[in-house]
C-alpha cells in the first residue's frame, strides 16, 4: 500500500468516526436518532389515519344499515284504517296483510275469494260470505 492510499484511508476512517460521533451526540441531545424519530412519527400518523379511516367506514356501514331500515319502514304498506303498518301473514297458504296496531286483516284482489273457497267445507269464513 502506498503512503498516499494509506493517508486517504486514514482520512476516510477519521471522517467516518466523526460522523458516527456526531450522530451519537445528536441522538443523546434529541433523545433518539433523528432519522428514526421521523420514521416513527410517520408511522404514527399512518396508524392514526388508518384508525380514523376504519372508524369512518364503520360509521358509514351503520348509517347505510339505518337508512335501509328507514327506507323499509317508509315503503311498508300503511293500514287504511289507522297509522299501523301492514305485516304479511300466511292464512292457509294465502298471503293476507294484518295491521300491527288494530290487527285488521286486509285482502288483495282475489284473496278473499280464495279464503272463502278454502273455507267452504264448513269454516266460519265460508258461512259468513259463501
Ligand atoms: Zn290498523
Amino acid at each position: 500500500m502506498t503512503s498516499a492510499a494509506f493517508s486517504l484511508l486514514n482520512i476516510f476512517t477519521f471522517y467516518l468516526l466523526t460522523v458516527i460521533f456526531l450522530v451519537t451526540i445528536l441522538s443523546k441531545i434529541l433523545g433518539g436518532y433523528p432519522f428514526m424519530s421521523i420514521d416513527l412519527e410517520d408511522r404514527g400518523h399512518a396508524l392514526e389515519n388508518e384508525y380514523f379511516h376504519r372508524k369512518e367506514q364503520e360509521l358509514i356501514q351503520k348509517m347505510k344499515a339505518h337508512m335501509a331500515v328507514e327506507n323499509a319502514k317508509a315503503t311498508a304498506m300503511k293500514c287504511p284504517k289507522c297509522e299501523g303498518t301492514l305485516m304479511e301473514a300466511d292464512y292457509d297458504h294465502i298471503k293476507i296483510d294484518i295491521c300491527d296496531k288494530c290487527h285488521g286483516a286486509w285482502f288483495d284482489a282475489g284473496e278473499l275469494t280464495q279464503v272463502i273457497e278454502k273455507d267452504k267445507q264448513g269454516g266460519w269464513f265460508g258461512r259468513l260470505f259463501g
